[in-house]
């Protein structure tokens, strides 16, 4: 597979006064909205927000950010497996709010490819299968966007499970080319998160009143018993440790499967 340009290092595009406040982690003391109101100011209209439309905390961050400056930015990947629901639901956001929602794809001949050499659903057969499944209909759409970003917005928490329990509210990316990362609900519980949804009407996935409280990809998410883990509905047939998509982590890619 042909490698993705990333943008070199753009934190380094920042000033050094930006760079001693995001090592610092002072950032760590400022709630949800100074988080936004602080990127807004510095990078807008270079910073977007990545909503999966599958969880509520995503559109906790939009609707905030939006309250903030209606003009602000937000994207989504459609990875041609996503539930008819979450299709809906962006709809939903685009009457809401008078907003684009900005759909990223992955690239046709890279699905043609992984299609054609492995099935449409390669990502039940081993954890690599399904990380090049991931790559190919998000990772890789993902860096093409974030390589036309200096900051993007995500809505992740530190107790969503071990993968995300190191997550900083402003962080230098790494992983996603160097961008900055913003994380303004990083220390939110999920309880504090629902009271948002139901305080400011916030429109969510229907499936969640369906048992699933974390919904990516159709054939990839499930519902699970009340009060399991939430994240134990993705990519169940595998361990906690790997169940990311590798859009906030680094995995093992590759076409040599
Ligand atoms: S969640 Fe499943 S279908 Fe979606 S990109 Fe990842 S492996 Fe592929």
């Amino acid at each position: 597979m042909q490698a993705v340009e990333i943008r070199p290092d753009s934190g380094k595009s920042l000033s050094d006064e930006h760079l001693e406040f995001i090592e610092s982690g002072e950032s760590e003391a400022l709630d949800a909205q100074q988080i936004l109101s602080w990127g807004i100011e510095h990078f807008s209209p270079d910073l977007s927000l990545s909503c999966s439309f599958g969880a509520p905390e995503g559109l906790v961050v939009l609707d905030m950010m939006h309250r903030i400056d209606a003009t602000s930015r937000v994207f989504t990947i459609d990875t041609g497996r996503l539930p008819q629901a979450t299709h809906d639901l962006v709809d939903r956001v685009r009457d809401r709010y008078a907003k684009r929602v900005e759909v990223l794809f992955p690239s046709e001949g890279h699905v043609r490819e992984m299609t054609e050499a492995h099935g449409t659903n390669l990502f039940y057969e081993s954890v690599s299968r399904r990380q090049h499944c991931c790559w190919v209909r998000k990772v890789e759409p993902l860096r093409r966007h974030l390589a036309t970003q200096r900051a993007w917005v995500t809505g992740l928490r530190r107790d969503q499970g071990v993968t995300r329990s190191e997550t900083r509210k402003i962080e230098i990316d790494h992983v996603n080319g160097g961008v900055v990362k913003l994380n303004p609900i990083a220390d939110w519980t999920h309880e504090r998160v629902m009271e948002y949804v139901r305080s400011h009407n916030v429109p969510v996935n229907r499936l969640h009143g369906a048992g699933y409280p974390s919904i990516g990809c159709e054939p990839c998410s499930r519902a699970v018993a009340p009060g399991a883990d939430p994240r134990s509905g993705r990519w169940w047939w595998e361990k906690p440790e790997t169940r990311e998509c590798g859009i906030h982590v680094e995995e093992e890619q590759g076409s040599g499967i």
